[in-house]
Order: C-alpha cells, then structure tokens, then sequence
C-alpha cells in the first residue's frame, strides 16, 4: 500500500470506534495516567487525527501511541470489534516510515540483534555477568542504576538471572514420520533453556515425536510491535520454511499468535492446549502435588490466543494441585515485549500490584505461560525478597512426571 492508501485505511479502520468508552476500564495505561490520550479511544482519536491529516506526528502523539502495551484488553472489550492491535501495529508502521532513517536504521539494529540466537545469547550472559561480578551491586549502591539508560539494562540482568540455568539440550535428532516442530523463541532459547528441554521431555514421554528445526527464527513479533513490519514478514517467512511438513508447537504464547497470523504458520498449537487435550497413556502418572500455585495469565494467552483456561486445564492434571489466578489477571504486567526495556518506569508500575497480589498469596511457585512475562515477574519477586518459583506450566508437569 502507498502512503495515502494507509492513511485512508488508518483513518477508516479509526472511524469504527464510536466513543462510547467501554474500554477505558480495562486499559492498564489508562489506569495509571487517567489521561484520555493514555486510553484506547484517546489513542485510536490520535491515530485518526495523524491519518486525516489534522495533527502531526509530534514526540507527543508518538509518546501516547508507544506507550501502549499493545495488551489488547481494549480490543477484547469492544462491543463494534475494533480490531485496535492491528490498528496500532499499522500507525506505528506509517508513523516510523517517515522517522530519519538513523532511528530506523538503529532500531532494526538491535531489534535484530536481540531476535537473534546469538544476540539474545549474548545479551542474557552478559545480563548474568553484571550481576555476578558485582557491578550490579555497585550501580545500585550509587543510585547510577535508576539513570535512563541503564535502568533497563540493570532489570533485564536482574530478570535474566532468576530463571533456572539449565544447560540446553542438544537439537533432537530428526526421524521419519515426525509431525510436531518446537519453536523454541528468540529470548527462551537464552533465558528459559529449562522450559524447552521440559517441552520436549513431556512431549516423548506422551509418545509424540517432536522435531527441533534448525533454521528456525524469532517469530517477529518484537518487529510487527516496534513499527518494522517487514522484519517481522522475513522472520515469517523463514519459519514457514523451516516447519514446513510440521506442525510447529509453541511454549510462548506472544510467539504462538504471531506465527498463527501467518497463514503458512496458521495451525500452530500452544503447548498447554496441546498436553491438555490429548488422551495420555495409562502407564504416565504426575506424582501430586498437594500445595497452592499461583497461575499468572499472559495477554496474549488471554487476548491474541482466547484461551486463558489452557494452564489450568493442563494443571489440573496433577493430582491434589490448587491453581490460585494471580488476582487481576485481566491487566498486563508491564513486560509486553521490549516494553520493560523501553519503559521501564511504567512497565514496572504495572507490575507493582502483581507482586503484592504474589505476596498476598503466599505461594512458592508461579507459573506464566510467556517468557517475557516470566522475566518480569521473576524479576519483580526478587526484588520483593519473595522466595517464588516462576516456571512454565510444561516444567511443572515434567518435575511431578519425573518425581
Ligand atoms: S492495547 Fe492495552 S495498553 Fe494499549 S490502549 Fe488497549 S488496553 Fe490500553
Ligand atoms: S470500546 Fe471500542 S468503540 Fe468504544 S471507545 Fe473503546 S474502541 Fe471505541
């Protein structure tokens, strides 16, 4: 689409908002700010303004429009089905196409560099060295540590450094007949080896054969949110050739939404769902486990895949289990992506109350079914001096499978 194409489909797509404001309660920047240009119909009247023409591209509307979380609550609770995630997805694709290309070329940079293997490799290890050297404690006892620029990079060392440090397994040897493909995930692969090799020991203890594909990518969706959708239409495309002739399974749900917007990629299956629904065999049994665990609900488990039931349904599996819903699961955590590394100030506004609702529980183990998600909260935890597990509900299963 040219330019005016998009403004015209922008400015169309804006037009089906009525005012009525049904989502506003259900906006978690909107909560924070109590600003309209912080909500979604404020947002959505921004996008329309800049589509028609009437209001430039200003540091300020941009401000509004990155500021949202993209969590989709507001989509969900819209009665004309504004379809807002795609809206925004598109402004900020429109609004970045005429940034100087220095911000563009930049932003690609090290969007690409953390989508990557190597780069998200490296990012987590070097996350884990300021911590273990010490640094960490340095820039904080100096209060250097709340300064812009390197605050999200102190959070991300100290979310790198809560989840388990399992050696990742090697890739599974391919064999004839295979159905499943792991897609693994950019950041996962780094920060949560534990929940792959859980992924695939659960999988081959249900007897499904399930393949590790090489080629495999970031889903793209760290690319489609931050305005560079051709990125994240390349990364597509690698993946659908990469699982071609598979069924790709997910562990992430941001990544299982992203992939099933592809129609090459569109069967996709969430891993939760997936354990939850199959017949198992007799001779499996899950040891019980007789205790409380907290079940965090990510958005886009919620709200990009509709099914916010999979981690209980496949919990429940496990004999004597009490699944607690982090209270208001309904709103975003603050972790959305790159969001807490480029707002981390907001993002760790929104996670306050999680980690007083966690402390209020008095649970050890939470479970969250996006990686992100998990950073985040095992990150806030921490901090808190609270002594809670954060783990994908697949290493759950594993543990009491092994037990
Ligand atoms: S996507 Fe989330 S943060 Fe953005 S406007 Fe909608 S409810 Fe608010
Ligand atoms: S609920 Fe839908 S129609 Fe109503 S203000 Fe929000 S986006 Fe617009």
């Amino acid at each position: 689409m040219n330019p005016v194409d998009i403004s015209r489909h922008l400015a169309q797509t804006a037009d089906r908002c009525v005012r009525c404001g049904l989502c506003l309660p259900h906006c978690p920047t909107y909560r924070e700010a109590r600003q309209e240009a912080e909500s979604p119909r404020g947002r959505i009247a921004l996008i329309q303004g800049w589509a028609e023409g009437e209001l430039d591209a200003s540091p300020r509307l941009l401000l509004h429009l990155d500021n949202c979380l993209e969590c989709l609550a507001c989509e969900r609770a819209c009665p004309t089905l504004v379809p807002f995630g795609d809206l925004m997805d598109k402004a900020r694709a429109a609004t970045w196409r005429s940034a100087p290309a220095w911000r563009r070329i930049s932003r690609a940079a090290w969007l690409g560099a953390l989508a990557s293997r190597a780069g998200a490799t490296l990012a987590v290890g070097l996350g884990r060295l300021y911590r273990s050297s010490g640094l960490a404690r340095l820039t904080t006892w100096g209060g250097i540590h709340r300064w812009p620029s390197l605050a999200a990079l102190h959070r991300l060392a100290i979310q790198c450094e809560r989840l388990p440090r399992l050696p990742a397994s090697p890739p599974a040897r391919p064999a004839p007949g295979d159905r499943f493909g792991l897609f693994l995930g950019c950041i996962a692969r780094a920060a949560q080896p534990g929940a792959i090799e859980a992924s695939l020991r659960v999988m081959r203890g249900l007897g499904l054969t399930i393949r590790v594909p090489a080629d495999q990518t970031c889903c793209g969706a760290l690319h489609r949110h931050n305005g560079l959708p051709e990125g994240a239409d390349q990364r597509l495309r690698r993946n659908a050739k990469a699982f071609a002739g598979l069924t790709a399974v997910g562990l992430a749900s941001a990544c299982v939404a992203e992939l099933r917007g592809h129609p090459p990629l569109g069967a996709t299956q969430d891993l939760c769902r997936l354990l939850a629904d199959r017949d198992w065999p007799a001779t499996v049994r899950l040891a019980p486990l007789p205790q409380a665990v907290a079940v965090h609900v990510p958005c886009s488990q919620r709200n990009r895949l509709g099914d916010e039931d999979a981690a209980f349904a496949l919990l429940r599996r496990i004999p004597g289990i009490s699944l607690v819903p982090l209270p208001d699961n309904a709103f975003c955590c603050g972790a959305a992506g790159t969001y807490l590394l480029q707002r981390p100030v907001l993002s760790r506004a929104l996670l306050a109350p999680k980690i007083a609702s966690l402390a209020a529980l008095r649970t050890s183990i939470l479970v969250t079914t996006n990686t992100g998600c998990a950073l985040h909260l095992a990150a806030g935890a921490r901090e808190a001096g609270l002594e809670v597990e954060v783990l994908h509900p697949v290493e759950l299963i594993d543990r009491q499978m092994r037990s």
